[in-house]
């Protein structure tokens, strides 16, 4: 009768809505078979970055970074660091004991970057850093103390020497004006004479990639490349000199700094982009750029999420298809809560709860499903897509050794890859399936970048004096 037909078209109204949210959802999911692509396009793109000739085109950059080895141990003495370009600006003082009682102790504090700063002048970004180093050192009772310094500064910068980085391009939040294009030692050193209190010999200049590297490889030697998956995403690792062939000379390695978020600008991940990968590059602060780092990093997969909810609500398949002002704001979905829907002993109703304190209050039960799983398929893909990368450079790095079987550990860092459930998980299974010739130990670092920009810092000045 005309109950029986009412109850076919609602289960026909929810069939079809069902099938449209995983329409859009399947835009979002990656095959073996396209994944196995990505790992293909990134290796070309690495050996272009390396190459004399192709460097210049290369989305790649592989940058040189002039560290030469990873520890040995034998590295002594007290250093500043500086930390710039992750989650938090931080200042920090290593001591490095070499010998028997081998050690690195720390101690660091944490300064906020006001927003206006970051997107301020050059000098007013440089003039605030020196006064952190400034509270710093007199926070530690060492005012007018002059030790070496290790700058772990992580955009992408042209280095020719370990103490020299001119800056390329900014990326993630930052956009003072007047650096890219200058030396941020030359930067930071203006700075600090402005100020007239102290003086600082800045040894290196070091990306956090490389920082973590040599932390890591300070307690297994068999680290040899470096990984972040934070605010944004960048690797590098140890490279036979012969490859790298801007640096002159053939011995040895190099480790060489891949920016890999770079990734996609000229086109290469056209064919596994989305709408909201469109959008979110589109309302940045540098679109077209920075392509892969936007489908990975913590700065950009709540944005993801917030666009295909947008999209799922305009379409009516969520909230009540009420579009509230709340959804409609940048920047409200952090790492943080991306971790927590995703958390596996949370109840749908924690799910809800976390919903309501987004203000996203008209939410119901399915409401709660439907997010969770549009957060579980952003995440899974970054994952995934951050795994075809890491997997083409173990398995360059094995065949750059001739290596039937290679075993390797990769050092990593980051709030996305600390923090989320899962993201760690299918990374790894990734990797394991792209290339199954390679063993990969992953070692997580504790305050990777500002220990490592110390301990080669702490290389430098051994090998100086
Ligand atoms: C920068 C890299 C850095 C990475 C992780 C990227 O946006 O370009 O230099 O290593 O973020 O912090
Ligand atoms: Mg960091």
């Amino acid at each position: 009768g005309k109950g029986a037909a009412m109850v076919t078209a609602v289960a026909y109204r929810l069939a079809t809505q069902h099938a449209e949210r995983q329409r859009i959802l399947d835009t979002l999911r990656l095959s073996h078979e396209q994944l196995l692509e990505v790992k293909k396009r990134m290796g070309d793109e690495m050996v272009r970055g390396l190459s004399k000739q192709h460097h210049k085109q290369a989305s790649v950059r592989m940058l040189p970074s002039y560290v030469r080895s990873t520890p040995d141990g034998t590295e002594h003495g007290d250093f500043l660091a500086l930390d710039l370009g992750g989650t938090n600006f931080r200042v920090l003082l290593v001591r490095v004991r070499s010998g028997k009682r081998r050690s690195v102790e720390m101690h660091n504090k944490i300064y906020g970057i006001p927003q206006e700063t970051m997107q301020g002048t050059g000098e007013e970004l440089f003039d605030h850093i020196v006064y952190c180093i400034a509270d710093f050192l007199e926070y530690m009772g060492m005012k007018g103390a002059s030790l070496p310094l290790g700058f772990t500064f992580s955009f992408p910068c042209h280095q020719t020497k370990l103490d020299q980085g001119i800056l390329l391009k900014w990326t993630k939040g930052f956009r003072a004006s007047g650096c890219e294009g200058e030396d941020v030692v030359m930067l930071l050193k203006d700075a600090i004479h402005r100020r007239e209190e102290f003086d600082l010999d800045v040894v290196a200049v070091v990306n956090d990639t490389v920082g973590t590297m040599m932390t890591c490889g300070y307690e297994d030697p068999r680290c040899e490349v470096g990984l972040i998956v934070g605010t944004g995403t960048n690797a590098c690792y140890m490279e036979e000199m012969q490859n790298v062939e801007m640096v002159e000379g053939d011995e040895g390695r190099m480790c060489v700094n891949m920016e890999w978020g770079a990734f996609g600008d000229h086109g290469e991940l056209d064919d596994v982009c989305t709408e909201f990968d469109r959008i979110v590059d589109d309302c940045s602060n540098n679109p077209g750029k920075q392509r892969y780092e936007k489908m990975i990093s913590g700065m950009y997969l709540g944005e993801i999420v917030r666009n295909v909810l947008l999209e799922f609500t305009a379409k009516g398949l969520l909230f009540r298809g009420k579009l509230s002002e709340r959804l409609k704001t940048r920047g409200i979905f952090e790492t943080k809560f991306l971790s927590q829907i995703e958390s596996d002993r949370l109840a749908l109703r924690q799910v809800r709860s976390i919903l309501q304190h987004l203000g996203l209050t008209s939410s119901t039960c399915d409401d709660s499903i439907l997010v969770k799983e549009v957060c579980s398929v952003v995440a899974r893909r970054a994952a995934q897509l951050c795994g075809a990368g890491l997997a083409a450079v173990v398995d360059k790095i094995r065949l750059n050794r001739k290596l039937e079987h290679l075993r390797i550990t990769v050092g990593v860092d980051g709030t996305l890859y600390k923090l989320h459930p899962h993201f760690s998980g299918i990374m790894k299974e990734t990797v394991r399936a792209l290339s199954p010739q390679c063993e990969v130990t992953f070692l997580q670092s504790e305050d990777g970048s500002g220990k490592g920009a110390a301990l080669i810092t702490a290389v430098a000045c051994r090998i100086r004096h």
